[in-house]
């Protein structure tokens, strides 16, 4: 095995989507000597992202094009970069902070925690085993598998209801599975999906199982006011509802809500003194990118700070 490579930093960036970026900008900007560190490529979630309409001064633009942007925006600065690093232990308490990977020891004054989140699972039978053979979390990848096939899309919110309207383009029929009678997505999406007649809602349903052999075939489903299960028939299951913070590896280092995501205050320090959060991660009223964005900005410049201080 080859030799681990020691590095020191003044702030380490962990996670590479839209907060690390636009944190590394600012930081970089300040003169800071910036590392941003991906455990694969930069642009997280946004990479999965068909089309933002919402982020400012773009219009309407793909994620890919937007993530593009943005990384040749953070080389103009140029912070290290790293991708592909799999954190293998972490010390965020000492003074000096430490990022381990297997291919590196990081060392930094200051870190900002930017590591988003990822799609919550629905828990039932047949969700893992199904996972690529009809259960997928991403219709911008796989939607065109789907070609003149039956898909379910669960859940109500704006990522289910923008993504189900996607998946007609490909699917004959496009089912939304949601909990309650009506949705939480905007009402803009709301519009389009109800004018969409490809799309067929089915109110008052919960998850039981996906159903299938080789690959998916059915999902049993069930009334939540009659109680009553059914099996639909359907070809691909796409689960859209809400997410998970990848939080797991600092659970014993910052203090966490009751659903794994991570406390800050107004400047986005966490429970560390020296230790930011930003986007998706952290405890916030809404998950989107120019969120993510602001928090990166705002961790940054806190980061600057609480280095100057020292
Ligand atoms: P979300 O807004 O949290 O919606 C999750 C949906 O899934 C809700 O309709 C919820 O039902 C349902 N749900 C939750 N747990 C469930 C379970 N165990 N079984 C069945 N259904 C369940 O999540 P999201 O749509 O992924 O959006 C996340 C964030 O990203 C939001 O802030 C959203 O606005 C943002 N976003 C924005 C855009 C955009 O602006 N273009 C696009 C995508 C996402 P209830 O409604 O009954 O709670």
């Amino acid at each position: 095995m080859s030799e681990i490579k020691e590095l020191s930093y003044d702030l380490i960036i962990l996670g590479g989507g839209p907060a690390g970026m636009a944190a590394g900008i600012y930081a970089q900007r300040a003169n800071l000597n910036t590392a941003i560190i991906d455990t694969g490529i930069f642009g997280g979630q946004v990479n999965n992202t068909l089309e933002v309409e919402n982020y400012p001064g773009f219009g309407l633009i793909s994620g890919f094009e937007l993530i593009e942007k943005l990384e040749a925006h953070v080389d103009k600065f140029a912070p290290a970069k790293y991708t592909s690093q799999e954190i293998t232990k972490l010390d965020l308490k000492s003074e000096v902070k430490t990022v381990e990977t297997l291919e590196y020891k990081f060392r930094s004054k200051s870190v900002i925690i930017a590591v988003g989140a990822q799609p919550q699972k629905m828990d039932i039978p047949g969700e893992l085993e199904f996972a690529g053979r009809g259960v997928s979390y991403c219709a911008v990848c796989d939607g065109a598998f789907f070609r003149d096939k039956i898909v379910s899309v669960v859940g109500g919110g704006n990522s289910a209801v923008e993504e189900a309207i996607y998946l007609t383009k490909f699917a004959s029929k496009v089912n939304i599975i949601h909990r309650r009678d009506q949705l939480r997505a905007d009402k803009v999406y709301q519009e389009r999906a109800f004018k969409n007649s490809k799309i067929n809602f089915i109110w008052n349903s919960i998850p039981q199982e996906v159903v299938g052999t080789e690959k998916v075939t059915g999902f049993k489903i069930k009334n939540t006011k009659t109680e009553e299960i059914t099996q639909i028939e359907t070809d691909g299951v796409f689960p859209y509802i809400g997410y998970s913070a990848n939080s797991e590896l600092f659970k014993d280092q910052v203090e966490l809500d009751s659903r794994g995501f991570i406390i800050t205050d107004q400047y986005l320090e966490t429970s560390i003194k020296g230790v930011y959060a930003a986007g998706d991660v952290r405890v916030t009223p809404l998950r989107q990118i120019i969120v993510a964005v602001a928090d990166g900005a705002i961790a940054a410049t806190s980061a600057v700070k609480y280095i100057e201080a020292l």
